[in-house]
Protein backbone atom coordinates (compact mmCIF):
# COMPACT_ATOMS: atom_id res chain seq x y z
CA UNK A 1 0.00 0.00 0.00
CA UNK A 2 1.04 4.05 -0.94
CA UNK A 3 2.30 5.78 2.31
CA UNK A 4 -0.01 8.23 2.74
CA UNK A 5 1.56 10.58 4.87
CA UNK A 6 4.31 13.49 3.57
CA UNK A 7 7.77 12.84 4.42
CA UNK A 8 8.96 16.09 6.82
CA UNK A 9 12.26 15.52 5.35
CA UNK A 10 12.96 13.81 2.13
CA UNK A 11 16.37 12.36 2.45
CA UNK A 12 18.20 11.57 -0.75
CA UNK A 13 20.94 8.71 -1.18
CA UNK A 14 24.37 10.47 -0.74
CA UNK A 15 25.17 9.03 -4.83
CA UNK A 16 23.08 9.28 -7.77
CA UNK A 17 21.07 5.81 -8.11
CA UNK A 18 22.62 4.42 -10.73
CA UNK A 19 26.12 4.57 -8.78
CA UNK A 20 24.29 3.46 -5.52
CA UNK A 21 23.77 0.49 -7.83
CA UNK A 22 26.85 -0.17 -8.88
CA UNK A 23 28.48 0.06 -5.08
CA UNK A 24 25.93 -2.22 -4.04
CA UNK A 25 26.52 -5.11 -6.45
CA UNK A 26 30.26 -4.40 -6.30
CA UNK A 27 30.15 -4.88 -2.25
CA UNK A 28 28.56 -8.55 -3.54
CA UNK A 29 31.07 -9.30 -5.98
CA UNK A 30 34.39 -11.03 -4.33
CA UNK A 31 36.28 -10.81 -7.71
CA UNK A 32 36.36 -6.78 -6.94
CA UNK A 33 38.73 -5.44 -4.79
CA UNK A 34 37.31 -2.22 -2.60
CA UNK A 35 38.75 0.77 -2.14
CA UNK A 36 35.23 2.18 -1.47
CA UNK A 37 34.74 3.35 2.14
CA UNK A 38 36.86 4.28 4.59
CA UNK A 39 37.02 1.34 6.75
CA UNK A 40 39.36 0.56 9.68
CA UNK A 41 41.69 -2.31 9.05
CA UNK A 42 39.28 -5.26 9.94
CA UNK A 43 42.58 -7.45 10.73
CA UNK A 44 43.99 -5.31 13.17
CA UNK A 45 40.81 -4.69 15.69
CA UNK A 46 42.28 -6.39 19.00
CA UNK A 47 39.64 -8.96 18.83
CA UNK A 48 41.16 -11.22 21.73
CA UNK A 49 41.44 -8.94 24.01
CA UNK A 50 38.11 -6.98 23.49
CA UNK A 51 36.18 -10.39 23.68
CA UNK A 52 38.03 -10.78 27.40
CA UNK A 53 36.91 -7.07 28.41
CA UNK A 54 33.21 -8.58 27.56
CA UNK A 55 33.22 -11.75 28.79
CA UNK A 56 34.61 -9.95 32.20
CA UNK A 57 32.53 -7.30 32.15
CA UNK A 58 29.56 -9.84 31.87
CA UNK A 59 31.17 -11.95 34.50
CA UNK A 60 32.08 -9.30 36.80
CA UNK A 61 29.53 -6.58 36.50
CA UNK A 62 26.92 -8.52 34.46
CA UNK A 63 23.80 -7.09 36.49
CA UNK A 64 24.86 -3.85 35.88
CA UNK A 65 26.03 -3.92 32.18
CA UNK A 66 22.88 -4.60 31.33
CA UNK A 67 20.74 -2.57 32.52
CA UNK A 68 20.01 1.18 32.04
CA UNK A 69 22.25 3.95 32.55
CA UNK A 70 22.23 7.71 32.25
CA UNK A 71 22.17 9.65 29.62
CA UNK A 72 26.05 11.16 30.09
CA UNK A 73 27.42 7.57 29.80
CA UNK A 74 29.42 5.40 31.81
CA UNK A 75 31.66 7.75 34.36
CA UNK A 76 35.03 5.29 34.74
CA UNK A 77 34.87 5.96 30.87
CA UNK A 78 34.11 8.88 30.56
CA UNK A 79 37.10 9.54 32.87
CA UNK A 80 39.46 7.45 30.89
CA UNK A 81 38.33 9.47 27.61
CA UNK A 82 38.97 12.52 29.84
CA UNK A 83 42.33 11.29 30.62
CA UNK A 84 43.44 10.68 26.94
CA UNK A 85 42.61 14.11 25.89
CA UNK A 86 44.31 15.10 28.83
CA UNK A 87 47.37 13.44 27.14
CA UNK A 88 46.90 15.66 24.10
CA UNK A 89 46.73 18.41 25.71
CA UNK A 90 42.98 19.18 26.46
CA UNK A 91 42.46 20.43 29.62
CA UNK A 92 39.05 18.29 30.55
CA UNK A 93 37.23 16.73 33.63
CA UNK A 94 35.23 13.74 33.52
CA UNK A 95 31.54 15.58 34.29
CA UNK A 96 32.66 18.10 30.90
CA UNK A 97 32.54 15.08 28.68
CA UNK A 98 29.42 13.09 27.67
CA UNK A 99 29.49 9.85 25.69
CA UNK A 100 27.56 9.24 22.74
CA UNK A 101 26.90 6.35 19.94
CA UNK A 102 30.02 7.50 17.64
CA UNK A 103 31.37 10.93 16.31
CA UNK A 104 28.14 10.77 13.97
CA UNK A 105 25.61 11.30 16.64
CA UNK A 106 27.46 13.92 18.43
CA UNK A 107 27.08 15.36 15.27
CA UNK A 108 23.36 15.00 15.03
CA UNK A 109 23.27 16.53 18.28
CA UNK A 110 25.18 19.01 17.78
CA UNK A 111 23.29 20.11 14.64
CA UNK A 112 19.95 19.82 16.44
CA UNK A 113 21.35 22.30 19.03
CA UNK A 114 22.91 24.53 17.34
CA UNK A 115 21.38 25.58 14.00
CA UNK A 116 18.42 26.62 12.56
CA UNK A 117 17.17 26.32 9.19
CA UNK A 118 18.84 29.56 7.42
CA UNK A 119 21.73 29.75 9.78
CA UNK A 120 25.20 29.88 7.92
CA UNK A 121 26.88 26.89 8.33
CA UNK A 122 30.63 27.31 7.17
CA UNK A 123 31.93 23.65 6.29
CA UNK A 124 35.14 22.62 4.34
CA UNK A 125 34.56 21.63 0.86
CA UNK A 126 35.43 18.93 0.09
CA UNK A 127 34.82 17.40 3.70
CA UNK A 128 33.20 14.18 5.55
CA UNK A 129 30.11 13.30 3.72
CA UNK A 130 27.78 12.24 6.65
CA UNK A 131 28.55 15.32 7.78
CA UNK A 132 26.98 17.29 5.24
CA UNK A 133 23.84 15.10 5.22
CA UNK A 134 23.29 15.78 9.13
CA UNK A 135 24.03 19.18 9.02
CA UNK A 136 21.68 19.27 5.46
CA UNK A 137 18.36 18.17 7.69
CA UNK A 138 18.58 21.37 9.40
CA UNK A 139 18.61 23.45 6.26
CA UNK A 140 21.37 25.75 6.96
CA UNK A 141 22.55 27.82 4.57
CA UNK A 142 26.20 25.75 3.78
CA UNK A 143 28.78 28.41 3.15
CA UNK A 144 31.82 26.29 1.50
CA UNK A 145 35.26 27.15 2.71
CA UNK A 146 37.66 25.38 0.28
CA UNK A 147 39.82 23.12 2.22
CA UNK A 148 43.08 20.61 0.58
CA UNK A 149 46.45 19.46 1.05
CA UNK A 150 47.68 23.12 1.01
CA UNK A 151 45.35 24.09 4.32
CA UNK A 152 42.37 25.98 4.80
CA UNK A 153 41.19 28.70 2.94
CA UNK A 154 41.15 31.30 6.20
CA UNK A 155 40.09 34.17 3.84
CA UNK A 156 37.28 32.71 3.18
CA UNK A 157 36.99 31.92 6.99
CA UNK A 158 37.50 35.41 8.44
CA UNK A 159 34.55 36.65 5.77
CA UNK A 160 31.94 34.53 7.17
CA UNK A 161 33.03 35.51 10.22
CA UNK A 162 32.83 39.14 9.98
CA UNK A 163 29.70 38.89 7.95
CA UNK A 164 27.77 37.02 10.03
CA UNK A 165 26.36 38.21 13.91
CA UNK A 166 27.23 34.46 15.05
CA UNK A 167 29.09 31.98 12.89
CA UNK A 168 29.37 27.53 13.39
CA UNK A 169 31.54 26.05 11.05
CA UNK A 170 32.21 22.27 10.93
CA UNK A 171 36.04 22.05 10.57
CA UNK A 172 38.28 18.72 10.82
CA UNK A 173 41.98 20.36 11.82
CA UNK A 174 43.71 17.28 13.22
CA UNK A 175 43.16 14.83 10.33
CA UNK A 176 40.64 15.69 7.35
CA UNK A 177 38.60 13.41 5.21
CA UNK A 178 39.09 13.30 2.20
CA UNK A 179 42.53 15.18 2.09
CA UNK A 180 44.04 13.13 4.50
CA UNK A 181 45.47 16.13 5.69
CA UNK A 182 45.78 18.44 9.32
CA UNK A 183 46.26 22.04 9.46
CA UNK A 184 49.75 23.27 11.09
CA UNK A 185 50.07 25.09 14.14
CA UNK A 186 49.94 28.59 13.12
CA UNK A 187 46.19 28.02 11.20
CA UNK A 188 45.24 26.46 14.14
CA UNK A 189 45.75 29.63 16.55
CA UNK A 190 44.31 31.59 13.61
CA UNK A 191 41.42 30.01 13.83
CA UNK A 192 40.64 30.56 17.71
CA UNK A 193 41.97 33.88 17.25
CA UNK A 194 39.67 34.98 14.26
CA UNK A 195 36.58 32.63 16.23
CA UNK A 196 37.35 34.55 20.16
CA UNK A 197 37.65 37.82 18.09
CA UNK A 198 34.06 37.44 16.32
CA UNK A 199 32.09 35.07 18.52
CA UNK A 200 32.02 32.06 16.46
CA UNK A 201 31.67 28.67 17.56
CA UNK A 202 33.81 25.55 16.16
CA UNK A 203 32.59 22.09 16.04
CA UNK A 204 35.97 20.36 15.63
CA UNK A 205 35.99 16.24 14.22
CA UNK A 206 38.63 15.00 15.84
CA UNK A 207 37.96 11.30 14.40
CA UNK A 208 41.40 11.13 12.59
CA UNK A 209 43.25 12.88 15.13
CA UNK A 210 45.21 9.86 16.34
CA UNK A 211 45.60 8.25 12.67
CA UNK A 212 48.94 10.63 11.52
CA UNK A 213 51.45 9.17 10.00
CA UNK A 214 54.33 11.65 10.56
CA UNK A 215 54.29 13.75 13.78
CA UNK A 216 50.92 13.49 16.81
CA UNK A 217 48.34 16.18 16.43
CA UNK A 218 46.99 17.79 18.97
CA UNK A 219 43.44 18.61 18.95
CA UNK A 220 42.62 22.52 17.47
CA UNK A 221 40.38 21.98 21.16
CA UNK A 222 44.08 22.04 22.99
CA UNK A 223 45.15 25.63 21.86
CA UNK A 224 45.44 28.52 24.14
CA UNK A 225 41.47 30.42 24.59
CA UNK A 226 39.79 27.17 22.65
CA UNK A 227 37.71 26.50 25.72
CA UNK A 228 34.81 28.52 25.01
CA UNK A 229 35.21 28.49 21.30
CA UNK A 230 36.19 25.06 20.19
CA UNK A 231 33.31 21.84 20.38
CA UNK A 232 35.61 18.85 19.99
CA UNK A 233 34.15 15.93 18.87
CA UNK A 234 35.61 12.55 19.12
CA UNK A 235 34.95 8.50 18.55
CA UNK A 236 37.04 5.36 18.95
CA UNK A 237 36.13 4.37 15.87
CA UNK A 238 39.40 4.60 14.30
CA UNK A 239 41.75 4.05 16.21
CA UNK A 240 40.39 0.97 17.68
CA UNK A 241 36.89 -0.32 16.47
CA UNK A 242 33.88 1.58 15.19
CA UNK A 243 31.75 -1.69 16.18
CA UNK A 244 30.69 -0.52 19.86
CA UNK A 245 29.62 2.66 18.53
CA UNK A 246 31.52 5.05 21.21
CA UNK A 247 32.40 9.08 20.69
CA UNK A 248 32.76 11.94 22.74
CA UNK A 249 31.96 15.58 22.92
CA UNK A 250 34.02 18.36 24.57
CA UNK A 251 32.10 21.56 24.67
CA UNK A 252 31.35 24.81 27.16
CA UNK A 253 29.25 23.81 30.29
CA UNK A 254 25.89 25.13 29.08
CA UNK A 255 26.44 23.36 25.67
CA UNK A 256 27.38 20.51 27.62
CA UNK A 257 24.24 20.83 29.74
CA UNK A 258 21.46 21.23 27.13
CA UNK A 259 23.58 17.98 25.00
CA UNK A 260 22.97 15.65 27.81
CA UNK A 261 19.23 16.50 28.08
CA UNK A 262 18.92 16.12 23.84
CA UNK A 263 20.81 12.89 24.33
CA UNK A 264 18.62 11.47 26.97
CA UNK A 265 15.68 12.48 24.56
CA UNK A 266 17.25 11.30 21.26
CA UNK A 267 18.65 7.27 22.58
CA UNK A 268 18.32 7.61 26.22
CA UNK A 269 22.07 6.35 26.10
CA UNK A 270 24.82 5.03 24.38
CA UNK A 271 24.79 1.16 25.13
CA UNK A 272 26.18 0.47 28.91
CA UNK A 273 27.60 -3.05 27.67
CA UNK A 274 30.31 -0.99 25.14
CA UNK A 275 31.21 1.51 27.26
CA UNK A 276 31.81 -0.68 30.31
CA UNK A 277 33.79 -3.58 27.86
CA UNK A 278 35.86 -0.10 26.59
CA UNK A 279 36.61 0.98 29.59
CA UNK A 280 37.58 -2.35 30.98
CA UNK A 281 39.93 -2.73 27.88
CA UNK A 282 41.27 0.67 28.23
CA UNK A 283 41.96 -0.38 31.99
CA UNK A 284 44.38 -3.64 30.86
CA UNK A 285 45.52 -2.29 27.48
CA UNK A 286 47.71 0.89 26.19
CA UNK A 287 45.15 2.14 23.95
CA UNK A 288 48.25 4.21 22.80
CA UNK A 289 50.48 1.26 22.27
CA UNK A 290 47.25 -0.35 20.23
CA UNK A 291 47.39 2.98 17.92
CA UNK A 292 51.45 2.77 17.79
CA UNK A 293 50.96 -0.99 16.04
CA UNK A 294 48.51 -0.01 13.72
CA UNK A 295 49.73 2.91 12.29
CA UNK A 296 52.86 1.35 10.23
CA UNK A 297 50.63 -1.19 9.19
CA UNK A 298 48.48 2.03 7.49
CA UNK A 299 51.79 3.78 6.40
CA UNK A 300 52.53 0.84 4.46
CA UNK A 301 49.21 0.37 2.80
CA UNK A 302 49.45 3.84 1.67
CA UNK A 303 52.62 3.95 0.59
CA UNK A 304 51.76 1.13 -1.76
CA UNK A 305 48.76 3.29 -2.68
CA UNK A 306 50.86 5.98 -3.94
CA UNK A 307 53.39 3.97 -5.63
CA UNK A 308 50.98 2.07 -7.69
CA UNK A 309 49.14 5.28 -8.15
CA UNK A 310 52.29 6.57 -9.65
CA UNK A 311 53.07 3.72 -11.82
CA UNK A 312 49.56 3.66 -13.30
CA UNK A 313 47.77 6.68 -13.73
CA UNK A 314 47.95 8.43 -16.62
CA UNK A 315 50.04 11.34 -16.37
CA UNK A 316 47.04 14.57 -16.05
CA UNK A 317 45.37 12.77 -13.50
CA UNK A 318 46.33 14.36 -9.94
CA UNK A 319 46.47 12.95 -5.87
CA UNK A 320 47.25 13.90 -2.20
CA UNK A 321 50.08 12.41 0.36
CA UNK A 322 48.36 11.89 2.74
CA UNK A 323 49.96 12.41 6.11
CA UNK A 324 46.81 10.64 8.64
CA UNK A 325 43.39 9.01 7.92
CA UNK A 326 42.30 6.40 5.07
CA UNK A 327 42.45 7.30 1.83
CA UNK A 328 43.83 8.99 -1.02
CA UNK A 329 42.15 12.04 -3.28
CA UNK A 330 42.04 11.79 -6.63
CA UNK A 331 41.39 14.05 -9.39
CA UNK A 332 41.24 13.68 -12.96
CA UNK A 333 41.10 15.79 -15.56
CA UNK A 334 38.07 18.38 -16.32
CA UNK A 335 36.82 16.30 -18.99
CA UNK A 336 36.59 12.95 -17.30
CA UNK A 337 33.76 12.15 -14.72
CA UNK A 338 33.92 9.45 -11.36
CA UNK A 339 30.43 8.12 -12.05
CA UNK A 340 31.03 7.23 -15.45
CA UNK A 341 34.92 5.61 -14.35
CA UNK A 342 33.20 3.89 -11.52
CA UNK A 343 31.38 1.43 -14.17
CA UNK A 344 34.34 0.77 -16.35
CA UNK A 345 36.58 0.33 -12.80
CA UNK A 346 34.11 -2.21 -11.69
CA UNK A 347 33.84 -3.97 -14.91
CA UNK A 348 37.85 -4.11 -14.16
CA UNK A 349 37.51 -5.47 -10.91
CA UNK A 350 38.26 -2.14 -8.89
CA UNK A 351 35.64 -0.19 -6.92
CA UNK A 352 36.25 3.47 -5.14
CA UNK A 353 34.15 6.25 -3.95
CA UNK A 354 33.02 9.00 -6.79
CA UNK A 355 34.20 12.42 -4.65
CA UNK A 356 30.52 14.21 -6.07
CA UNK A 357 29.20 13.84 -2.50
CA UNK A 358 31.96 14.79 -0.70
CA UNK A 359 31.57 18.42 -1.93
CA UNK A 360 28.40 20.63 0.26
CA UNK A 361 28.06 22.70 -2.80
CA UNK A 362 28.94 22.64 -6.42
CA UNK A 363 29.97 19.45 -6.90
CA UNK A 364 32.10 18.50 -9.49
CA UNK A 365 32.37 15.57 -10.84
CA UNK A 366 36.12 14.51 -11.51
CA UNK A 367 37.22 13.58 -8.36
CA UNK A 368 37.14 10.35 -6.44
CA UNK A 369 38.26 9.04 -2.90
CA UNK A 370 40.37 5.62 -3.14
CA UNK A 371 40.65 3.81 0.97
CA UNK A 372 43.70 2.29 1.40
CA UNK A 373 43.28 1.12 4.96
CA UNK A 374 41.35 -2.31 4.90
CA UNK A 375 43.28 -3.73 2.32
CA UNK A 376 46.47 -5.33 2.43
CA UNK A 377 49.72 -3.94 0.12
CA UNK A 378 49.41 -6.18 -2.78
CA UNK A 379 46.01 -6.37 -3.26
CA UNK A 380 45.73 -2.08 -3.41
CA UNK A 381 48.67 -2.60 -5.89
CA UNK A 382 46.58 -4.80 -7.88
CA UNK A 383 43.67 -2.27 -7.40
CA UNK A 384 45.13 0.79 -8.29
CA UNK A 385 46.63 -1.36 -11.28
CA UNK A 386 43.25 -2.45 -12.66
CA UNK A 387 41.75 1.41 -12.20
CA UNK A 388 45.09 2.84 -14.41
CA UNK A 389 43.47 0.20 -17.05
CA UNK A 390 40.02 1.25 -16.37
CA UNK A 391 41.06 5.01 -16.79
CA UNK A 392 43.18 3.85 -20.02
CA UNK A 393 40.09 2.51 -21.25
CA UNK A 394 38.04 5.40 -21.04
N1 LIG B 1 33.84 12.02 11.30
C1 LIG B 1 34.57 11.56 10.26
C2 LIG B 1 35.52 12.50 9.56
C3 LIG B 1 34.43 10.24 9.84
O1 LIG B 1 35.13 9.79 8.80
C4 LIG B 1 33.51 9.39 10.54
C5 LIG B 1 33.29 7.95 10.14
N2 LIG B 1 33.48 7.59 8.86
C6 LIG B 1 32.80 9.93 11.60
C7 LIG B 1 32.99 11.24 11.96
C8 LIG B 1 31.79 9.12 12.36
O2 LIG B 1 32.42 8.15 13.10
P1 LIG B 1 31.71 7.25 14.20
O3 LIG B 1 30.28 7.61 14.25
O4 LIG B 1 31.94 5.84 13.78
O5 LIG B 1 32.42 7.57 15.46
Amino acid sequence: MAVRFPFTQWISPRQPPEVERLLKSAATREEVLSLAGGLPGEDLFPRVALAEALEEVMREHGREALQYQWPEGYGPLREQVAAMLRDRGVDVAQDELPITSGAQQALDLLARLLLRPGDALGIESPTYVAAIEVFGLQRPRMVPLARGEDGLDLEAVRALMRGAEKSLLYLAPAGHNPSGSSLSAGACESLVELSRAHDALIIEDDAYGRIQFEEPRRPLRSYAGAEERVILVGTFSKALTPGLRVGWIVAPPVVTAQLVLLKGIADLQTNTLGQMALSSYLERHDLDAHVARCLPRYRERRDAMLQSLAEHMPAEVRWTRPTCGFSVWVMLPEALAADALLARAIEAGVAFEPGAAFFPVDAPHNYLRLSFSNQTPDRITEAVARLGKALRAV
